[in-house]
C-alpha cells in the first residue's frame, strides 16, 4: 500500500525555529522533506510513526562553527555532532580549510592540516586540488550530517604562496582571488580567516579585503577568527566591521569572547560597537560556545618571536637556558607587540594539558605539573613545547561566566561549537561533544538565560538565514527533515573537561532528511547527509 508519508511524528510539541512559542501539532514527513504540519494526522497514513508525546520538535540543529573537515573524511558520520541533534556541520572555519591545494604547495598544505585539524592528510592521495574535489570526495562517503562548506583563507593563501610570511605580489593575489572564486562558484558559502594562526595572520587588511571582495562578488559571507579576543578586541572588531562595509558582505564574527581577567565585562562594549554597525547596515552577527574555557596548542602561549621558523627551530632554541630567561622576560613585561599573552590571562591554573604524550598531566594544569614535578611553571611550558612542539593541547580558563551569558543573550549571536574532533579518543575540549544539550540544559533549564525558543532559533533559523542555505532552521511544509526530538526536562550535555567524549543524555531522535540519525544516544549509522552547496 502507497501510504501518504514515511514517518509521522505525533504528539510533540512543535518549537519551529523562528522564535516563536511552541504549538501541539503532527508532523508527516515524505521524500525526506515535511510533507504536512496538522492537528491529527491520521497514522494510518504513514508507513512509521514516532509518539512524541511530551517531548519537544525542533528543526535540526546547525553547528555554525565546526573543525570537522578532516575529521568527516575519517568519520563521515560525525557521532559526536549526530548525538547532540546537530544536523548541519559549518565547516572550513578560522581560514582553515582542506581545499584549494595547488600541486607546488601540497606538501606545506599537508603540514599544515596536519597541525591544524590534529590528523595527517595528504592531499595528493586523496587526489584533492580544487575546492570542488573535496566536497565531491566527501559527497561519495556519504557523511551523516548536512555539510555547509566554507573556504578558508590560509589554506587559499597556502595554495598561491606556501607559508611564506610577507605580502603576496600582484600575481600571488591574483591567483588566491581565482582560488577564491572558484570555490565559491563550486559551492562555498563564503571566506573565512583565522587571523591569530599562520599563514593567516601574515595578510594586511587589504589583502582579506580584496579576498572577501570576491565572496561578495558571489552573495558569500565573511567569517573571522579575529586578530585578538583579548586586549586588542575593539580594533580587531573594527577591522572586521571595515572588511564588511568596504567588501560589501555579511561579517561573522567567529566564536565571540572576552578573553584576560583584565578585560572581563568588556562584552558590553563589543557588543555595542556590532549593534552601531548594523544601524548603519552593516550585517554583523557572531557565534558562541557555552564553556569558559576556549583550547588551542600549548606553544600559542609563547610570543610569536619564539615561535619563529618553526617547530624545527623552535624546540630545538627552548632547550637553551639564557633563551628561556629572554623568554620569560618577554611574558613578564607583556612587551612582545601585538600579542595576546595567555599566561597573563588565564594564569597557570587556568591552563589545563588536554593531550600529551604525558598520561599524568592530562586534566592538570601547568601550576599543579610545577608542584609535582618541582620545577619553574615556566619550565613545564618550555619542556612540553620543546618535546612535544604542536602535538601538546590546553584547555584555557580565560572567559567571564557574565560576559558569556550576555553574549549569549544577544539578539544576533548564534551557537556553534569551534570543536576540535578527538577522532574519537583524544581528549579534547567538551564542546565538541556538549555544546547544544548544555545550553538547553544549563543556559535554558537551570539557569533560565534563554527561553527555550529563543535557544532553538539561535540553533537553527538564524543560522540558515545567515550562512545563506534554503530550506532548511524552521519547521515549516516543504522544509527538510531535519529535525531533533528531546525532553526538555532531561536534556543534558555531559562531556566534562575530564571525560569529555561523554554524549549527552534526553535527545530521542535526531533525523537528516527524513531518516532517523540518531534514537537514544546512539547512531543508527544513517548517512543521509547532503553536501550544500551555495547558489546565488
Ligand atoms: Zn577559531
Amino acid at each position: 500500500m502507497n501510504r501518504e508519508f514515511d514517518l509521522l511524528i505525533k504528539g510533540g510539541r512543535l518549537i519551529d525555529g523562528t522564535g516563536n512559542p511552541y504549538f501541539k501539532a503532527d508532523i508527516g514527513i515524505s521524500g525526506g522533506r515535511i510533507g504536512r504540519i496538522a492537528k491529527d494526522l491520521d497514522p494510518a497514513a504513514a508507513e512509521r510513526v514516532i509518539r512524541a508525546d511530551n517531548l519537544t520538535v525542533t528543526p535540526g540543529f546547525i553547528d555554525t562553527h565546526s573543525h570537522d573537515d578532516v575529521y568527516l573524511l575519517i568519520n563521515p558520520r560525525c557521532d559526536e555532532k549526530i548525538l547532540q541533534g546537530v544536523t548541519t556541520n559549518v565547516i572550513g572555519n578560522c581560514g582553515i580549510s582542506v581545499s584549494p591545494v595547488s600541486k607546488a604547495h601540497s606538501a606545506e598544505m599537508s603540514s599544515f592540516l596536519a597541525v591544524m585539524c590534529g590528523q595527517k592528510v595528504s592531499a595528493d592521495e586523496l587526489n584533492i586540488q580544487t575546492f570542488g574535489d573535496y566536497l565531491s570526495k566527501l559527497e561519495a562517503l556519504r557523511p551523516g550530517m548536512n555539510v555547509l562548506p566554507l573556504v578558508g583563507h590560509s589554506t587559499v593563501r597556502i595554495a598561491a604562496m606556501g607559508a611564506a610570511n610577507r605580502a603576496p605580489s600582484g600575481t600571488e593575489l591574483k591567483e588566491m582571488k581565482a582560488h577564491v572564486a572558484r570555490a565559491m562558484e563550486e559551492g562555498a558559502f563564503g571566506l573565512s580567516t583565522g587571523l591569530i594562526y599562520a599563514p593567516s595572520n601574515y595578510a594586511s587588511t587589504e589583502e582579506i579585503l580584496e579576498l572577501a571582495k570576491v565572496a561578495g562578488r558571489f552573495h558569500g559571507i565573511y567569517t573571522t577568527h579575529m586578530r585578538s579576543e583579548g586586549d586588542a578586541e575593539p580594533a580587531a572588531i573594527a577591522e572586521a566591521l571595515r572588511i564588511g562595509r568596504e567588501a560589501g558582505l555579511p561579517v561573522h564574527i567567529s566564536h565571540h569572547k572576552v578573553l584576560g581577567k583584565e578585560n572581563w565585562g568588556k562584552s558590553v562594549d563589543t557588543l555595542k560597537m556590532m549593534a552601531e554597525a548594523r544601524d548603519r547596515g552593516v550585517e554583523v552577527t557572531c557565534d558562541q560556545y557555552p564553556y569558559r574555557a576556549g583550547s588551542t596548542f600549548l606553544a600559542a602561549v609563547l610570543p610569536p618571536a619564539v615561535l619563529a621558523g618553526g617547530p624545527a627551530v623552535f624546540t630545538d632554541k627552548l632547550k637553551d637556558k639564557s633563551f628561556r630567561a629572554q623568554v620569560v622576560e618577554t611574558i613578564e613585561k607583556d612587551s612582545a607587540p601585538g600579542w595576546e599573552n595567555l599566561i597573563k590571562g588565564a594564569g597557570f591554573d587556568g591552563i589545563v594539558i588536554s593531550v600529551s604524550r604525558h598520561e599524568a598531566y592530562v586534566g592538570k594544569s601547568v601550576a599543579a605539573i610545577a608542584k609535582m614535578e618541582k620545577k619553574s611553571p615556566y619550565d613545564v611550558i618550555f619542556d612540553l613545547v620543546a618535546e612535544e612542539s604542536l602535538g601538546c593541547i590546553i584547555i584555557l580558563f580565560m572567559m567571564d561566566e557574565a560576559d558569556i551569558t550576555r553574549i549569549m543573550r544577544n539578539s544576533w549571536t548564534m551557537i556553534g561549537s569551534d570543536g576540535i574532533p578527538g577522532f574519537g579518543v583524544k581528549k579534547v575540549h567538551p564542546r565538541m561533544s556538549g555544546t547544544f544539550p548544555r545550553i538547553l540544559g544549563r543556559y535554558v533549564r537551570e539557569q533560565g538565560v534563554l527561553t527555550i525558543e529563543e535557544a532553538i532559533r539561535k540553533m537553527t533559523s538564524l543560522s540558515a538565514q545567515t550562512f545563506g542555505v534554503r530550506g532548511k532552521g524552521i519547521l515549516k511544509e516543504g522544509f527538510d527533515a531535519d529535525m531533533v526530538i528531546f525532553d526538555p526536562a532531561t536534556i543534558q550535555d555531559r562531556a566534562t573537561y575530564e571525560e569529555p567524549n561523554k554524549g549527552p543524555v534526553g535527545i530521542r531522535y535526531v533525523l537528516v532528511n527524513g531518516a532517523i540519525a540518531a534514537q537514544d544516544g546512539k547512531v543508527t549509522g544513517a548517512t543521509s547527509g547532503k553536501v550544500l552547496r551555495h547558489s546565488m
